[in-house]
C-alpha cells in the first residue's frame, strides 16, 4: 500500500521536487514525481532534508483515508446497501425478517441463525442485496452525524391500515436529505381494513409520488406475515440499484463503516462492519475510529468464516484493540504503527474536545451561579 505521492511530499516539506526525486534515486528508489511511496521512506526523505517528522495530523489521516484515488477502469458494480424504515409498528421488522427467511436457502450452512446487524439476499433473477439489520431512523441518523453515508436505498414501510404517521414523514425526511431514493412499500395489504391508495394520496402531501399516482417513486403492496409481494419489492429494489449504478474497487485497501459492535466476552471486541470500497482480508491492519487492530478473523452473515469481504458485504471483524462505536470509519493502513498513532492522535483529540467542551460549561456554570 502506497502513502504519499512525492510532488505531495515536496510540497508539505517546501522542497523543490526534483531534489526530493533525486534524494529517492541516491537511496535507490527509482521514483518519478506523480508515483506514490511509503510512509517509511517518506519518513527517510523528510529526515534527510532536516525536517522534523510529525507524521500524524488531520491532513496525514485525511491522507491515509483517501489514499488510493480509483480510476474510472477499476470501479466495479457492487450490491445496493438498503435501510428499512417507517413508523412503529408498521412492520419493518417483520418485513426484514420475512425477506432474509424467504431468501435463505434451508439447509445453508449456519442458517439464519446469527444476527450481525446487516445481511444479504440474492433475489430469483440474482441480483445481491445488503439490507441493514437496524431499523429505525437513530441508527440511520446517528450513523451521517458520525459521516458515514451506509444507505443506498430506503424502503419506507407504511401500513396499509394506517397510512401515514409521523415518523413515516421522519423517515421522508431523513431520506430526502440524505439523498437516498426511497421505495415505498405498503404493508399489511393482508389486513381486513387495508386500504393502499389511502397511503398512496397521503404520501402526495409529503410530495412523494408513487408510480401509481403517475410519478417516480415505486410502490410496492406487500404482506410481511404472508409473503404476498415480497418478490416484487426485491425486484423494485433491483431495479432501483441498477439506475444507480453503484461501483466500487475491490482491488485497493478497504475502507467500511461500523454498523455495530459490542464487548463479547469470549471473543473480546468484535465489530460488524459493512465493507464500502476494498477488499477487507484476515491479516490486514486497520484504524477504526480511536481504535485499531489487525484482522484476526471475518464471519459473514451466516455465522462462517470467511478470507476477505467485498464492497457491499456485511462481516464481523475480530481482532480489535478497543470497541468502537456504530458510524465509525474503517481504513487499512500499511503499517500498525500507522494505524495506532492515528488512533491515539484521535483519541487524544475527542479528549481534547470533551475537556474544551467540560471547561465550557464549567464556565457557564460559574457564571450562572454568580
Ligand atoms: P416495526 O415496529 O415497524 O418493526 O413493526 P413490527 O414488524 O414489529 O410489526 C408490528 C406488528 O404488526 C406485529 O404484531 C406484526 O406481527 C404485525 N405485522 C407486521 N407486518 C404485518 C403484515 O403484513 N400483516 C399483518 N396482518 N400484520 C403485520
Ligand atoms: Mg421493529
Amino acid at each position: 500500500p502506497e502513502a504519499i505521492v512525492v510532488s505531495e511530499l515536496a510540497n508539505r516539506m517546501a522542497e523543490r521536487v526534483g531534489d526530493v526525486v533525486k534524494s529517492l534515486m541516491q537511496m535507490g528508489m527509482m521514483v518519478t514525481q506523480n508515483q506514490t511511496i511509503d510512509a517509511d521512506t517518506a519518513e527517510l526523505i523528510i529526515e534527510e532534508f532536516g525536517h522534523t517528522v510529525n507524521r500524524v495530523s488531520d491532513a496525514d489521516v485525511e491522507q491515509v483515508i483517501n489514499e488510493v484515488q480509483d480510476k474510472a477502469e477499476d470501479l466495479q458494480p457492487r450490491p445496493p446497501v438498503i435501510t428499512i424504515m417507517g413508523h412503529v409498528d408498521h412492520g419493518k421488522t417483520s418485513l426484514l425478517d420475512a425477506i432474509r427467511n424467504a431468501k435463505v436457502v434451508a439447509g445453508e450452512a449456519g442458517g439464519i441463525t446469527q444476527h450481525i446487524g446487516a445481511y444479504q439476499v440474492v433475489t430469483d433473477t440474482g441480483a445481491v442485496l445488503s439490507f441493514l439489520d437496524t431499523p429505525g431512523h437513530a441508527a440511520f441518523t446517528s450513523m451521517r452525524s458520525r459521516g458515514a453515508q451506509v444507505t443506498d436505498i430506503v424502503v419506507l414501510v407504511v401500513a396499509a391500515d394506517d397510512a401515514v404517521m409521523p415518523q413515516t414523514v421522519e423517515a421522508i425526511n431523513h431520506a430526502k436529505a440524505a439523498k437516498v431514493p426511497m421505495i415505498v412499500a405498503i404493508n399489511k395489504i393482508d389486513k381486513p381494513g387495508a386500504n393502499p391508495d389511502k397511503v398512496r394520496t397521503d404520501l402526495l402531501q409529503h410530495e412523494v409520488i408513487v408510480e401509481k399516482m403517475s410519478g417516480e417513486v415505486q410502490d410496492v403492496e406487500v404482506s410481511a406475515i404472508n409473503g404476498d409481494g415480497l418478490d416484487d419489492l426485491l425486484e423494485a429494489i433491483a431495479l432501483q440499484s441498477e439506475l444507480l449504478e453503484l461501483k466500487a474497487n475491490p482491488n485497493r485497501a478497504a475502507q467500511g463503516a461500523v454498523i455495530e459492535a459490542q464487548l463479547d466476552v469470549g471473543r473480546g471486541p468484535v465489530a460488524t462492519v459493512l465493507i464500502q470500497n476494498g477488499t477487507l482480508r484476515q491479516g490486514d491492519i486497520f484504524v477504526v475510529g480511536e481504535q485499531y487492530g489487525k484482522v484476526r478473523a471475518l464471519i459473514n452473515d451466516k455465522g462462517e468464516r470467511i478470507k476477505e469481504a467485498g464492497p457491499s458485504v456485511p462481516v464481523e471483524v475480530l481482532g480489535l484493540n478497543g470497541t468502537p462505536e456504530a458510524g465509525d470509519v474503517l481504513n487499512v493502513t500499511s503499517t500498525e504503527a500507522q494505524a495506532r498513532e492515528i488512533a491515539e492522535y484521535r483519541s487524544k483529540a475527542a479528549k481534547d474536545k470533551r475537556a474544551a467542551a467540560g471547561a465550557a460549561t464549567t464556565l457557564e456554570q460559574l457564571m450562572a451561579n454568580a
